[in-house]
Order: C-alpha cells, then sequence, then structure tokens
C-alpha cells in the first residue's frame, strides 16, 4: 500500500510512519515542519520505501497513493495560537487540498480531527453525537472551528463526492517525540520535573483531561483507516480521567524530582472537563486503549531524560 502522512514529521505523524512502514507499506511524508522536526524521521531516510517532501498543505499537491492520513495542523495550544489565521488556514485549505487529493485518485482518506470539536463540553463523558460547546470568537477557535469545518467538508464531500472518509476525534495523547518546547501538560510537567523547575499549574489544577498513550492511538488511527464500513466520527483516546493537578503529582512523585508545584492564571476558554465515551471505538474497531497513565508516564520521561 502507498501511503501519505501529512504532518508526517511531528508527534503522532512519525509514530505513524514507523508503524505503517514497520507493516510493510510505502510511505511519503508531506510537512512544513512547522512543528515537526527531521530529527523525527531520520531514521527512515536510508529506506526506500520512505519519502518526505517538504511542503506546505495550504498549497494543492499532486500525489499517487492509496491512502492519505490528513495530520498536517499544529495541535499545542501555544503553537496554533501564536500565528491563528495560518492554523485556520491549514485546517480549512488543508482538508480541501487532501480532499481533492482523494477524489481525483480514489485514495481513501483520514482526518485527524480532535476532542476540541466539543469545546468546553456541558456533556460528560463526551460522545459522538454531542454537538459541542466552543466559543466562535475565543482564542481557541481558530484550531477548534478549523478543525471543525475540516469535518464538515469531509462529510461534504463525502456525500457529493463519494470520497472514501474515515474522521476520528483524538483526545490528549501524549508520549516520545513531543517537542521540548510543545508547550502541551504531559510534556511541560516531565521537562519541568527533571530540570528541577517549579511545575506550572494553570487555575486551581481541578480541570480534567483523559490521558492517552501515543502507541495506542496509533493503533485506533490504523484500524479506523482499514475497517471497512464505519466512517466516523468516531472518538479515540483513553478513557481514564485525571485532574490536572493529579498528573503534576503523579508526574514529581515518578521522576522523584524536587520541584515545587505552583498555580498560575487559567488561559481563556480553557476546557474544564474532558473524557472520551469510547463505546463506539469499542464497537466499530474493536479497540480501547492498553497503556495507563503510569506506565505510559514512565516512558515518556526516559525519553525526555534521553533527549535532555
Ligand atoms: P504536531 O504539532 O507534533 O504535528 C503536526 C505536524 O504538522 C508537524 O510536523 C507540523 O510541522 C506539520 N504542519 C503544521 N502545519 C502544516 C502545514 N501548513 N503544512 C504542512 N505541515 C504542517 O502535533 P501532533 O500532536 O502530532 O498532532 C497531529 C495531528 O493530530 C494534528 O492534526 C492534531 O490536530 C491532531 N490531534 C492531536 C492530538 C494530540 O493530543 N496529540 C489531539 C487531538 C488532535
Ligand atoms: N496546563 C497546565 N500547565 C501547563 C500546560 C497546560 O496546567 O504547563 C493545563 C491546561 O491549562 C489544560 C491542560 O493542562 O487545562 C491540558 O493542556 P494542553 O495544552 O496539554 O492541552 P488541551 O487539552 O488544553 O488542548
Amino acid at each position: 500500500m502507498r501511503v501519505l502522512i501529512t504532518g508526517g514529521a511531528g508527534f503522532l505523524g512519525s509514530h505513524l510512519c514507523d508503524r505503517l512502514i514497520e507493516q510493510g507499506n510505502k510511505v511519503i511524508c508531506l510537512d512544513n515542519f512547522y512543528t515537526g522536526s527531521k530529527q523525527n524521521i531520520d531514521k527512515h531516510n536510508s529506506n526506500p520505501n520512505f519519502e518526505a517532501i517538504c511542503h506546505d498543505v495550504v498549497d494543492p499537491y499532486n500525489l499517487e497513493v492509496d491512502q492519505i492520513y490528513n495530520l498536517a495542523c499544529p495541535a499545542s495550544p501555544v503553537h496554533y495560537q501564536y500565528d491563528p489565521i495560518k492554523t485556520i488556514r491549514t485546517s480549512v485549505l488543508g482538508a480541501i487540498n487532501a480532499l481533492e487529493l482523494s477524489r481525483r485518485i480514489d485514495a481513501r482518506v483520514l482526518q485527524a480531527s480532535t476532542s476540541e470539536v466539543y469545546g468546553d463540553p456541558e456533556v460528560h463523558p463526551q460522545s459522538e453525537d454531542y454537538r459541542g460547546n466552543v466559543n466562535i470568537i475565543g482564542p481557541r477557535a481558530c484550531y477548534d472551528e478549523g478543525k471543525r469545518c475540516a469535518e464538515t467538508l469531509f462529510f461534504d464531500y463525502h456525500r457529493k463526492n463519494k470520497v472514501d472518509i474515515r474522521v476520528v476525534r483524538i483526545f490528549n495523547t501524549y508520549g516520545p517525540r513531543m517537542m521540548i518546547d510543545d508547550g502541551r501538560v504531559v510534556s511541560n510537567f516531565i521537562i519541568q520535573a527533571l530540570r528541577g523547575k517549579n511545575i506550572t499549574v494553570y487555575g486551581d489544577g481541578n480541570q480534567t483531561r483523559s490521558f492517552c498513550y501515543v502507541d495506542d492511538l496509533i493503533e485506533s488511527m490504523i484500524r479506523m483507516m482499514n475497517q471497512e464500513g464505519v466512517i466516523g466520527p468516531i472518538n479515540t483516546g483513553n478513557h481514564h480521567e485525571f485532574t490536572v493537578l493529579q498528573l503534576a503529582k503523579k508526574v514529581v512523585d515518578l521522576t522523584n524530582s524536587k520541584s515545587k508545584i505552583i498555580f498560575e492564571d487559567l488561559p481563556v476558554d480553557d476546557p474544564m472537563q474532558r473524557k472520551p465515551d469510547n463505546t463506539l471505538a469499542l464497537k466499530a474497531l474493536n479497540w480501547e486503549p492498553r497503556v495507563q497513565l503510569d506506565e505510559g508516564l514512565k516512558k515518556t520521561i526516559q525519553y525526555f531524560e534521553s533527549v535532555l
């Protein structure tokens, strides 16, 4: 199978490259290296089954492949809010360009959507039929509304042009290869703990998230791509819910750090609770996460120890 991964040099994309190459596929990684890194894909450079192309997905592209995973988009609030208009362009034009290519060459295309389509949810846990609570004009909207519009485009291309689509809504995922300056909570806390710096909990730390280890997430995406008769959207994430303060304490314990936990302002529109209802993923993909938080954190800590 020839597989294109947009955003293939990023955190999730590079793990997806690894797994698809291991499975014997020919992989093309398309990335503008905004938040991705050449180091993430270095090890495949001399592999004839791998090709990396530097390209921005807001501009159309032409390739011959069987499947497209559309991951190109910064995912950390720090990076997607740095240039919000670019973020919307990446989500929306990136979706159109992936869908146009799929339509032309008859390839199946999977969209990496997000739990952020639910915004600051008033329904808990979030199931796929919940329509969300997004502040349309807030600082997170460039990402949330961009991803919502991308889902709309996927379903319109499916209805109008019979494009073979898959949509997964990914909940907070962490693991090795998150960038040191990524800004998301798991990497921030681990790096702060390993450097003996203060652990910065935003707000009172009672907001919740459900953290999925990267290997589990990649498995769910590949299953979704290859499952017949299911187009989604499907939630993929870990359903064990933790407060941010619980996470901070766990990281301090697991790293034996002397870091102090401090409290800083909560960012605007920060969702207060988040946990996927995974019923559909279990039923349609026979998928559920296997790696629990302590185990995943230990592996991620080991990785950051080696990097720092
Ligand atoms: P990441 O920032 O590590 O990876 C994104 C990749 O896309 C990077 O390699 C970046 O350089 C590339 N990119 C960004 N803009 C681009 C553009 N205009 N053209 C070409 N390439 C571009 O983030 P990630 O965590 O690996 O996330 C990957 C995808 O999964 C994103 O679409 C994100 O929205 C989605 N997602 C991730 C999570 C998570 O917790 N990791 C949760 C929900 C959704
Ligand atoms: N957070 C925090 N300290 C940090 C980074 C993040 O307390 O150094 C909080 C953030 O306010 C949010 C949660 O951790 O409540 C998850 O943030 P992240 O940026 O990882 O992802 P989000 O789920 O908000 O997109």
